[in-house]
């Protein structure tokens, strides 16, 4: 038994297109996004230009900035038309007024804790196997997450990018195909792949990559995207986590200045082959060989990749 039914969301979803004329209005504004498609490393992205984002793509993460603001995940800060649906006694269920998703939740700890994914692996796979319809994503707090003070979860419409939708390509590295850790082929960027059809085994399996990734100086989590998932497949649930590892928060094109700055965050959405941008200028002239420079710039490289393998299978 799951701690919310999809049909609870649903409900949930449709009251606030109803009675917020926030989120109603982006969410109708979402229905007539302009999107660009390019082929990156033989796979299809899109970029989406979506205004509303700007509040999060140029959010202020630095910790002075974090600690002016009034947190906008905590329950005293909400909008009083935020309805929240309670996911067991730990998470809070909210729609995103600011979507990329057709529907687009937000998952708020309920208590005000650092985002870290440390110990919440169990929980994004419960709400992944609660909400089947979606795909749960986790931003680490320096790789795209808005609020890296207050620990988090999203959750978007399955359909919009490009993983998990179709055929994953993946070499399997560690574990066997009920319970393995796969490496990601013929994709925009470097990744890894857990697939298990035992919740607990593919949490462990997220444990043991986490506990040999790279952390950076002054940093206690590894720079990290996940995209988790179920998928039923003859009647058997298995769990899929994609991880990310990022060595770079934004690139240097968002620092750029002139007619080379893109203001593009790259966050879980992008790494799953939808990119965001905020600024109609940089959706009118960001071009494939842009994506790739920025994905570059931001994720692991085929040798570092290897080193961590090479740590997962001692
Ligand atoms: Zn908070």
């Amino acid at each position: 038994m799951g701690k919310v039914s999809q049909e609870q969301v649903n409900g949930l979803i449709s009251r606030q297109m109803n009675d917020w004329s926030l989120a109603g209005d982006n969410y109708a504004a979402l229905a007539g996004v302009k999107v660009k498609r390019f082929e990156v490393n033989g796979r299809e992205v899109q970029v989406q230009f979506n205004p509303a984002r700007i509040v999060s793509s140029a959010a202020k993460v630095d910790d002075k900035s974090l600690s002016e603001r009034r947190c906008f995940l905590c329950a005293a800060n909400r909008p009083v038309e935020q309805e929240g649906l309670a996911w067991g006694d730990l998470y809070t269920i909210l729609v995103n007024p600011f979507p990329i998703f057709p529907r687009h939740l937000t998952i708020p700890s309920n208590d005000h804790k650092p985002q870290r994914i440390k110990g919440r692996i169990g929980d994004m796979l419960g709400l992944a196997a609660d909400l089947h319809d979606f795909v749960i994503f986790y931003n680490g707090p320096k790789c795209g997450a808005s609020a890296p003070d207050h620990c988090h979860f999203q959750a978007g419409s399955k359909g919009l990018m490009s993983l998990p939708a179709g055929k994953v390509d993946g070499r399997l590295i560690k574990g066997d195909e009920r319970a393995g850790i796969y490496r990601l082929l013929n994709w925009t960027c470097q990744a890894f792949i857990i697939k298990a059809t035992e919740q607990d085994a593919a949490a462990d399996l997220f444990n043991q990559l986490y506990a040999v990734l790279p952390i950076h100086e002054g940093e206690d989590e590894p720079m990290l995207n996940l995209l988790c998932w179920t998928e039923n497949k003859s009647g058997i649930t298995e769990w899929n986590i994609g991880v990310f590892p990022r060595v770079k928060h934004r690139p240097s094109c968002y620092f750029a200045e002139g007619d080379s700055n893109i203001l593009l965050t790259p966050a879980s959405v992008d790494m799953g082959g939808v990119f965001i941008t905020p600024l109609a200028k940089d959706f009118n002239k960001i071009k494939a060989s842009d994506i790739e420079a920025i994905l570059k710039e931001v994720c692991y490289d085929e040798d570092a990749m290897n080193e961590i393998e090479n740590k997962i299978i001692i």
